[in-house]
């Protein structure tokens, strides 16, 4: 069992504290004077041309923008007056956002004809993964790392019960290169209204190749990837990590569990175990192709044990915008505008370069 310890912060939002095997949370009072929170900050837009939702955040522009590193609000605060975790100190910790792109519960909107907006109900956590603040995910140890995808788990369990909630998206944006304002170690958690534009067609394509009793995209995809082997970059027993067939950044790895599980809630203690270890390890190669760490983009595609999201197989979706030492790969007209992704590599070259760094 997860050692979890609840407390409120000064503005009522809810703050989590996991914490290792023999530790004890020690939350002090959040004694800092903050404005009271307003119900639905934010705003959907349907987009009816391409039948996608779009979260309107005008909050997010007054966000915290690269404090400097005595008032990070990411660093353990022992006062109660500085930080948005109130503690001596901390293994891992999980909030709701401040300033959240969507909270709240309520329905949808069933008609979509014309300009429809909706509340932007759903729920966003920050993620601390640790209380140092000039580490990294790949910087802790395995213990550690399990702790934080124990505490993913928690959060996928809780906010997928949460009236409202679609989909449970974990996430970790790591590099000033991808657009991160606080560079402490932390991820975010967003619990939305409604399935994801790639979610949903994911889902399509599995439920259009389900041909047969048992057959499923996602899985037959990861046997074909182990036989095949030349985009295989790690494997164990329990997991697999490869560069997928059809890459779409400079340097793209997917982990997936060895067998069909819908999200982490599904897997047992020594594939928890597990996945800790070769996240660890393929975050590790990422940080050794180039002579600083890996600007990245990690996305745990996790989904609910519903009808509608049946062939959902868990993975893990990891992906970088540096295509060399010195030049990154940006979203132009091809793919920004159309969609359409322009690799500059070989899937099968980055899998190679990256199974050398072990
Ligand atoms: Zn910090």
């Amino acid at each position: 069992m997860v050692n979890v310890t609840r407390t409120k912060l000064a503005d009522g939002r809810e703050l989590l504290f996991f914490s290792l095997p023999g530790h004890t949370a020690a939350p002090v009072d959040d004694r800092r004077p903050l404005p009271a929170r307003s119900p639905n900050q934010t705003e959907l837009r349907y987009d009816r041309t391409t039948g996608q939702w779009v979260i309107i955040a005008a909050l997010r522009q007054d966000r915290t923008y690269k404090p400097p590193p005595d008032q990070c609000p990411l660093c353990p605060g022992p006062t109660g007056l500085t930080s948005e975790v109130p503690a001596v100190d901390y293994d891992v910790v999980v909030f709701e956002n401040r300033f959240p792109s969507l909270s709240g519960a309520g329905e949808m909107p069933a008609v979509r004809d014309g300009f429809v907006s909706a509340p932007g109900n759903g729920r966003c956590e920050v993620i601390c993964f640790s209380s140092n603040h000039t580490g990294s995910f790949a910087d802790l140890e395995t213990a550690h790392a399990r702790l934080v995808v124990d505490a993913w788990r928690h959060r996928t369990s809780e906010l997928m019960a949460m009236p409202g909630v679609e989909q449970v998206f974990c996430f970790e944006n790591r590099g000033e290169e991808i657009g991160v304002t606080l560079t402490h170690p932390h991820g975010q958690i967003y619990g939305y209204p409604y399935l994801t534009p790639r979610t949903a067609v994911m889902l399509q394509q599995a439920r259009e190749y389900r041909n047969a009793p048992g057959s499923n995209l996602f899985g037959d995809l990861l046997a074909r990837e182990v036989h095949d082997g030349r985009r295989i970059v790690a494997r164990t027993d329990l997991f697999t990590a490869f560069v997928p067939f059809a890459a779409r950044w400079p340097v793209e790895v997917h982990i997936y569990p060895n067998r069909f599980v819908h999200n982490l809630v599904d897997l047992a203690d020594a594939e928890l175990d597990d996945f800790a270890r070769i996240y660890l390890d393929v975050l590790r190669r990422f940080d050794g192709m180039y002579s600083g760490p890996l600007p990245y983009i990690s996305a745990l595609h996790q989904f609910a044990d519903t009808d509608a999201q049946r062939d959902g197989f868990f993975h893990v979706e990891l992906m970088s915008i540096r295509r060399s030492a010195v030049a990154l790969k940006y979203l132009a007209a091809s793919e920004s505008a159309m969609d359409a992704f322009v690799s500059d590599v070989t899937p099968e070259a980055v899998a190679e370069r990256l199974r050398g760094l072990a």
